[in-house]
C-alpha cells in the first residue's frame, strides 16, 4: 500500500504542537509495518542548515495559484524504513521564522501559502511515477486537497484517483479566510455554498476537508463523539453530523523510543523504572535545584508543559493554584503563548517564589525533565482532541490530573471508574473548584505511599505504543480503500 501524507508540521523539523509528533510517528510506524509512505511538508527556514541529511532533488513542481504559476523545488530525506519526507521549497512562502505566524499574529497570506502546499501535494499525488492509494491530510492547512482533487476528477484530468482521509487534530483551528481568497484556488463558485466550502460567507479550509474527504478522523474516540455536539463542534457540528458514518476516532500513540525513562534518553541524567524509582527522585531534586526551588523530595511537585492558550485551561489553573499553593506543594510550568495567560502564571510565581517556577519558552530537554521530575502532571484542558503529555506522564511515573474531555477521557483511568486500574485523576465539571478538589485528591494520594506507588506502577505499565495506533490507521485505510465512491456531495 502507498500512502501519501500531507502535513504542515513534522517532528523534528517543525513543530508547534502534537500534530508534529503524530505525523512523524505515523510515517515511521506505518513504514515499519510495510506500508510505503511519503510525507509532504514545507521546507521552513533553517532546516537545511540544521539537518544536512536533507538533500535537494532535481524535481521541480509547477502549480497554479490564482492563475499565476508558482514553482516548488523538492528536497528529500529518507527518514526510515519505507518512509521518505519530501520538503517543499518556496522561498517566499516558507523561508520565514514562523510556521503560521510571528509574535502571536498569523501571516496575512496563510490561505495562499497553504493552498500552494496543497496544490503541490495534489500534483505529486497525480503526476509522479509514485502513485498513492490514499492521501492522508492533516488539519486545515491541507484541508482543500479533497475538493481540489474532486475538481480535477470532474474535469476529467485525473487518471488514477487516490482515496482521501482528513484527520482533525484540533477543530478550533479551521483556516477561515475572506471569500475573495477563493479566486486563488481556481475553484468555481459552485463549490462556495453552505454545503460546500463556504462557512457563513467565508472560505473554510477544514470544512472543505470534512465535506469532501472520503473519510474523516480525529485523534481520539471520545473527541470523535464530542465534536458532534455544539459544545465541542466549533460551529461545524452540523457538517460533522452529516458525515457521522464516515467519522472515526483513533487515539494517538506515544513513540516510546523518544519518550522513556531509560538511560537511552539523552535528556535525563538518571534512569528509572517502576520497580527502581530512585532515579525519578534524583530527577525531581535535580529539577528543583536547577530551577532554584527548595530541594525537597517530600513536597509533591506538580508539572505542566503546554501551549498557553485558552483551550488548555490556564485561567482555571491560575484560580485553583492560587488556593492550592497555600499548602506545601510545588508547581513547575514550561510553556508559551497568549501573553495574558503567561502573565497569569508569572503572577503566581511572584506571589509564591518558593513554590512556583514558570519558564516561558520552548525547550524539549526541559519538557522531558519536568515529566521525569514531577509527581503529578496538570492537564486541565477545556477540550483536548487527544493530548500527548498525559500519556508521556504515565510512562514517566507522573500521575496525570486531567479534565475529563476527549483523549484525556480515553487515556486516563480514574478510581471512580475502576479502582483497581486507576492511573490518574479526572475532574468532570470545567471549573476551578473541581480542579482544586482534584489537586487536593492528589495530595491525599501522595500521602498514602502505597497507594501513590500503585498509581505510578499502573501508569508506567500502561501501553499507548504507536504500533497499535499505526495498525488502527492501516485498518482504516483498508476500509476506506474497500469502500466504493463516497456518498458525500
Ligand atoms: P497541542 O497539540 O494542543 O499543543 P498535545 O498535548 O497534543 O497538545 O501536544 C503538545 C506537544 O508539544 C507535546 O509533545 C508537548 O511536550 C510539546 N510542548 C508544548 N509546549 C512545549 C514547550 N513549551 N516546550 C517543549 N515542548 C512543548
Amino acid at each position: 500500500m502507498n500512502i501519501l501524507i500531507g502535513s504542515s508540521e513534522v517532528q523534528p523539523f517543525s513543530k508547534t504542537g502534537g500534530l508534529a509528533d503524530m505525523v512523524a510517528a505515523l510515517g515511521k510506524f506505518l513504514g515499519r509495518a510495510g506500508v510505503r509512505v511519503r510525507l509532504v511538508t514545507p521546507l521552513y527556514r533553517g532546516l537545511i542548515e540544521r539537518h544536512p541529511e536533507i538533500r535537494r532533488t532535481d524535481r521541480v513542481v509547477r502549480v497554479s495559484i490564482g492563475g499565476r504559476e508558482e514553482k516548488a523545488a523538492i528536497y528529500e530525506w529518507e527518514a526510515s524504513e519505507n518512509y521518505t519526507i519530501e520538503f517543499i521549497d518556496h522561498v517566499h512562502y516558507f523561508q520565514r521564522s514562523g510556521i503560521y505566524g510571528e509574535r502571536n499574529e498569523d501571516y496575512s497570506d496563510n490561505a495562499e501559502r497553504f493552498l500552494f502546499l496543497t496544490r503541490v501535494l495534489l500534483a505529486l499525488s497525480l503526476e509522479s511515477d509514485w502513485t498513492p492509494d490514499l492521501v492522508h491530510i492533516h488539519d486545515w492547512p491541507l484541508g482543500l486537497y479533497p475538493v481540489l482533487l474532486r475538481d480535477v476528477v470532474a474535469r476529467g484530468k485525473a487518471r488514477r484517483v487516490p482515496k482521501t482521509l482528513c484527520t482533525i487534530h484540533n477543530l478550533a483551528y479551521q483556516g477561515i479566510f475572506p471569500p475573495d481568497e477563493l479566486a486563488l484556488t481556481g475553484l468555481d463558485a459552485s463549490y462556495f455554498t453552505p454545503s460546500g466550502i463556504e462557512y457563513y460567507g467565508k472560505l473554510n479550509f477544514l470544512k472543505a476537508g470534512i465535506v469532501y474527504a472520503d473519510h474523516v478522523s480525529t485523534v481520539s474516540p471520545a473527541y470523535a463523539d464530542e465534536i458532534l455536539t455544539s459544545e465541542y463542534g466549533c460551529g461545524l457540528e452540523g457538517v460533522l453530523v452529516g458525515r457521522e458514518r464516515s467519522l472515526s476516532g483513533i487515539l494517538n500513540g506515544v513513540d516510546y523510543t523518544e519518550w522513556n525513562t531509560t538511560s537511552s534518553n539523552p535528556h535525563l541524567k538518571f534512569a528509572y523504572t517502576a520497580n527502581r524509582p530512585g532515579g525519578k527522585m534524583r530527577e525531581k531534586k535535580r529539577l528543583q535545584h536547577d530551577l532554584g526551588l527548595p530541594v525537597e523530595g517530600k513536597v509533591p511537585l506538580f508539572g505542566m508543559i503546554s501551549r498557553l492558550v485558552e483551550q488548555k485551561g490556564v485561567a482555571l489553573l491560575g484560580e485553583a493554584l492560587e488556593q492550592a499553593l497555600n499548602h506545601r506543594i510545588q508547581f513547575v510550568c514550561l510553556g508559551s503563548g497568549d501573553p495574558e495567560l503567561e502573565a497569569v502564571l508569572q503572577t503566581l510565581e511572584q506571589r509564591f517564589p518558593d513554590r512556583v517556577r514558570v519558564k516561558i519558552g520552548y525547550d524539549v530537554t526541559l519538557s522531558h525533565r519536568i515529566e521525569a521530575g514531577s509527581d503529578f502532571y496538570l492537564m486541565p484542558s477545556r477540550f483536548e482532541p487527544c493530548g500527548l503529555n498525559q500519556m508521556y506522564s504515565l510512562r514517566y511515573g507522573t500521575i496525570p490530573i486531567v479534565h475529563a474531555a476527549g483523549g484525556l477521557r480515553d487515556s486516563v483511568v480514574d478510581s471512580n471508574e475502576d479502582n483497581a486500574r486507576a492511573t490518574g485523576i479526572k475532574f468532570e465539571a470545567f471549573n476551578s473548584a473541581a480542579l482544586l478538589e482534584a489537586i487536593y485528591r492528589a495530595r491525599r494520594i501522595y500521602k498514602r505511599v502505597e497507594l501513590f506507588r500503585a498509581y505510578r506502577t499502573r501508569g508506567m505499565a500502561a501501553d499507548f505504543s504507536w504500533e497499535r495506533t499505526a495498525k488502527a490507521y492501516l485498518d482504516l485505510y483498508r476500509r476506506v480503500l474497500e469502500e466504493g465512491p463516497a456518498a458525500n456531495p
